[in-house]
């Protein structure tokens, strides 16, 4: 368990690490944040993940007073205190406190912290046995409403579709946009596999633009497959020869079922076993430094 967390730039203990209940960011949700692993004493894409971050925060208007350079500096600090090899690190800025109204512009100064720790997304056995996912009925936001390139405080479109997977007695939901078409899951991209072919739908498609998602597509590519950003519907999901899930903190995660359909034979695809196992060697030979 990490002892501290970095609050406004500085080290407190994880008991102390407080922010005020007028903090728009609790009020609100109004506020980004990011998650970002660290693998074998080095932080995974921390430049990738701090752009992510401040684009963010600049579609919100949300000025984070500090410097990219000093953000990726405090990231590192505190892993560093808390000892991190393998890990779990958790940025968010909020608006800061502010008045009981809406407005923005009321919040004198905005909150940063930033939190290094351990997660287990799914339990150890789904990435050996696959995954079973279920469609639920919570549409993603559209992304006239909240452009999903926000990686926003504001969640619950995501919590919502996970309450729904949960009732049905999976783990993860799929989530499909406003015209049917599948978007992501709440917390991960989604990736089908037809004629040795990856597709992914297109950011447009109300999904995040995933790190994890870039990294595999890269990866993919290296080993000689063709990826593509494609629309498809759930049907087409069923029919797929492998699918799989990419995220932070899910990882690579393979899926076995989907609405109670098999894929294929219901056990993890080969393309989808080559490219975990290039997914690990990649991240724990690659990142910045932590000591
Ligand atoms: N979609 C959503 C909604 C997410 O919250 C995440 C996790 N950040 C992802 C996809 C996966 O993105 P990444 O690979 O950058 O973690």
């Amino acid at each position: 368990m990490g002892k501290y967390v970095c609050l406004n730039g500085k080290l407190v203990e994880r008991d102390n690490a407080a922010i005020s209940v007028f903090d728009h960011g609790v009020l609100y949700g109004d506020g980004v944040f990011e998650g970002i692993r660290a693998y074998n004493g080095r932080v995974f894409k921390l430049d990738e993940h701090i752009d992510r971050l401040y684009n963010s925060a600049k579609i919100i208007m949300l000025d984070i007073p500090i410097s990219k350079d000093e953000f990726k500096s405090l990231i590192v600090e505190v892993c560093k205190a808390n000892g991190i090899v393998d890990g779990y690190i958790r940025p968010v800025v909020t608006r800061g406190a502010g008045t009981l109204g809406l407005a923005p512009w009321r919040c004198s100064n905005p909150n940063f912290f930033i939190i290094a720790d351990k997660i287990q997304l799914y339990p150890h056995e789904f990435y050996e046995n696959g995954l079973p996912i279920a469609t639920v009925a919570t549409r993603r936001n559209i992304p006239e409403a909240l452009s999903p390139i926000v990686k926003s405080l504001n969640y619950l479109n995501n919590i919502m579709a996970k309450i729904e997977a949960h009732n049905y007695g999976a783990e993860e939901a799929i989530m499909l946009n406003q015209d049917g078409f599948v978007a992501e899951c709440t917390g991960d991209n989604i990736f089908v596999i037809q004629h040795e072919k990856l597709f992914t739908p297109p950011v447009s498609a109300g999904a995040l633009p995933g790190i994890t998602r870039q990294v595999v597509i890269d990866l993919a590519n290296e080993l000689g497959y063709e990826t593509w950003e494609k629309l498809f519907s759930r049907a087409e999901l069923y029919i797929s020869a492998e699918v799989f899930l990419t995220g932070t903190a899910a990882e690579v995660v393979p899926v076995v079922k989907v609405d109670g359909r098999p894929i294929s034979d219901g056990t993890p695809g080969k393309i989808t076993r080559e490219l975990i196992k290039a997914f690990k060697e990649y991240a724990n030979s690659t990142g910045t430094p932590i000591k």
